[in-house]
């Protein structure tokens, strides 16, 4: 049985102040949550929110975190300092820093495996462009994603992967469930052929892209859709917490 998680990716928004107003609400909401419920918030607003969820079912989680254990790295954040905060949970390769902030494969693969290193559970992202998905090659970009990606870890059920189809991010078109259910099942054969022995039966594996209160349902019915990673559907308590509680 593995365990469905629904994560919220606030991406660069709300203020310290803002995100404890956003979980104060939250709280109550979530309080009978059956799944894994995880915020990832702005580095700056960490501690703030982890005061305010302490007591709640409510798990932190970070956007993004550097490979090197410390060092000459303006500007950037270790997993150490991630895990001493009590974050659990940290986004790795999200197409948006993908797009905008040069990650690679390899920048991903080194991040997730100093995040596991730390006992930080990896959200890793992959999925295909339009463009790829509409010339054939989504099982190719999720092969060299795959390939690239987990290279070297030890045990796949200690990340969670989120499939996330980049033309379906803040877009509003959502992956139909059966797209999403095919693409997900697909990652875990690829694993299990690729990793043999290391746990990806276990592993979850999330769906992002566009999913919302209304959706949802249709989506976390799919067998081998493990949970939701939601970017503008968590930023209104009640959304996210319909998302939450999918199986009501
Ligand atoms: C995301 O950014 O990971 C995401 C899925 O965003 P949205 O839900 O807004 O499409």
């Amino acid at each position: 049985m593995r365990k469905p998680i629904i994560a919220g990716n606030w991406k660069m928004n709300n203020t310290a102040s803002e995100g404890v107003e956003l979980v104060k609400a939250l709280k109550p909401l979530v309080k009978d949550a059956k799944c894994e419920v995880v915020v990832c918030v702005p580095a700056i607003d960490i501690p703030a929110v982890k005061k305010a969820i302490h007591g709640s079912k409510i798990r932190l989680g970070a956007q993004n975190v550097h490979f090197a254990e410390k060092g000459a790295y303006t500007g950037e954040i270790s997993a150490n300092m991630l895990k001493e905060y009590g974050v659990q949970y940290v986004i790795i390769g999200h197409s948006e820093r993908r797009a905008y902030f040069g990650e690679t494969d390899e920048t991903v693969n080194k991040r997730t495996l100093a995040a596991l290193n730390a006992g930080l559970t990896p959200i890793v992202c992959i999925g295909e462009s339009l463009e790829e998905r509409e010339s054939g090659l989504t099982q190719k970009v999720l092969d060299r994603q795959i390939a690239a990606d987990f290279a070297g870890v030890e045990d796949l059920s200690k990340l969670v992967i989120a499939y996330e189809p980049i033309w379906a991010i803040g877009t509003g078109k959502t992956a139909t469930d059966e797209q999403a259910n095919e693409a997900i099942a697909y990652i875990r054969k690829r694993c299990k052929k690729l990793y043999p022995g290391k746990n990806a039966g276990r592993m979850r594996i999330q769906y992002g892209g566009s999913m919302n209160a209304k959706n949802c349902k249709g989506l976390m019915a799919q067998p081998e859709i493990d949970g939701g990673l939601i970017g503008g559907a968590s930023l209104k308590p009640a959304d996210f917490a319909a998302i939450v509680h999918f199986d009501k």
